[in-house]
């Protein structure tokens, strides 16, 4: 496979996400192999040295060195790329691979760059620490309020970097809104996707230039690898790539492999994901021994019309308050059992994590308040297995409390 050929003809233009997760790959291979080979190499042999010489001057050739690409990345790529409706997709080997790559590749010295003031843990550290190190001004506003970017726009402001839905009250923020306003100034915007999915959500759709993930979430769908994806322009990419081969964040050929494999179900799980998750999040809602649920496909949520004009879906991500307090909350957790109790999110299995204990050994009680973390938060992240069995799981625990 020197060229890479779409050897069935195959139109994608108007598959359903269900058909492009299994065929959108097959055109970038002329494989016999049903199932993808895994091109477990660092680097590739060309025929001769006018083809080595050919192979060093293409930018994200698939066949020269690893770090540069690999077969199993654009077979990937492709499917990421039809699935966020960008031109092209680029893989990393983790979710802040893509974020730290995107962000340093698009920034310099004396940019501004506006931010939410809730983002993904590493995230906010870029913001906060990393930024200001290198020179880059950053202005981290409310996302709730779409006036709070238009005000925080300067002369110099290069990107503003969005997140929805996001952790730790499921806050939405209105991507076409925040789109409006960067594209007449010619600002990048970067939205990470990785809560609702592509299934559920299409930030480029509504004007996002950069669709960033956390791969090793829903995608992925496993817990089994971790990956990153970035989706965007070929333009774009092509620059975010070049500061890709000098950060490093490669992504081996076996996880891309599961990745693809991972993503041929997305759909599928997704749509059970979001169904089990609704029920769940209304199921909460009655019992007593709960304080409040933050879900965006409530009508409780304060930004659920918001949600439902953007989402398809609300995705798996519930977070709820205890009645009682930390110790009340510990207890709850501690007594789930068919929800493990781990890090990480959108994989086949239910997660669960006191929030407030997470955060104890990283934060002190004044930044978790300042983050919005009361003491009682839970966050569920929403499996596959069947909704009565999780239910049960749930109120056995909350009797407990
Ligand atoms: C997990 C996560 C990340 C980081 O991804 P890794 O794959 O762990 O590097 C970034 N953003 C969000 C929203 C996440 O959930």
């Amino acid at each position: 496979m020197n060229k890479l050929t779409d050897h069935k003809g195959i139109n994608l233009e108007g598959l359903q996400n269900e058909t492009l997760v299994v065929h959108a790959d097959d055109r970038m291979t002329d494989e016999r192999t049903l199932a993808p080979a895994i091109y477990y190499s660092a680097t590739f042999r060309a025929e001769d040295a006018t083809e080595f010489a050919e192979m060093a001057g293409t930018p994200r050739h698939s066949q020269y060195y690893t770090r540069y690409g690999n077969p199993v990345h654009a077979r990937v790529q492709k499917v990421l790329a039809e699935l966020e409706g960008t031109e092209t997709a680029l893989v990393t080997g983790s979710g802040m691979g893509a974020i730290a790559t995107t962000i340093l590749a698009l920034v310099s010295a004396g940019d501004h760059v506006i931010a939410q003031t809730r983002h993904y843990m590493s995230t906010a550290k870029i913001m906060d620490e990393m930024l200001p190190r290198f020179g880059v001004e950053v202005t981290v506003v409310e996302q709730s309020d779409a006036s709070a970017f238009a005000e925080a726009i300067r002369p110099n402001t290069k990107l503003i970097m969005l997140e929805t839905p996001a952790n730790p009250t499921m806050v939405v923020t209105d991507l076409a809104a925040v789109a409006e306003l960067a594209r007449p100034r010619g600002i990048i915007v970067v939205a990470d996707n990785t809560f609702a999915s592509p299934i559920n959500q299409r930030p480029h759709d509504l004007g996002v230039d950069v669709v960033v993930h956390s791969a090793t979430k829903y995608l992925g769908g496993h817990h089994d690898i971790t990956a990153g994806v970035i989706c965007t322009s070929e333009e774009l990419a092509g620059r975010i790539w070049d500061t890709h081969i000098s950060i490093g964040s490669v992504l081996s050929p076996m996880d891309a492999w599961l990745l693809l494999r991972g993503l041929r179900t997305l759909p599928m799980r997704i749509e059970r994901i979001n169904s089990n998750a609704l029920a769940l999040a209304q199921f909460l809602e009655e019992q007593p021994q709960v304080e409040r649920v933050y879900y965006p496909g409530l009508a409780s949520h304060p930004q659920h019309e918001l949600a439902k004009r953007q989402m398809k879906g609300f995705g798996g991500m519930i977070a709820f308050a205890i009645k009682g307090g930390y110790d009340a909350t510990q207890r709850f957790v501690s007594a789930l059992k068919l929800s493990q109790n781990a890090v990480s999110l959108g994989g086949v299995d239910s997660l669960v994590v006191h929030t407030a204990a997470m955060w104890a050994g990283v934060m002190s009680e004044e930044q978790m308040q300042t983050a919005g973390i009361p003491a009682n938060f839970v966050r569920y992240s929403v499996g596959i297995e069947h909704i009565d069995d999780l239910k049960a799981d749930i109120l056995q625990a909350l009797q407990l409390v």
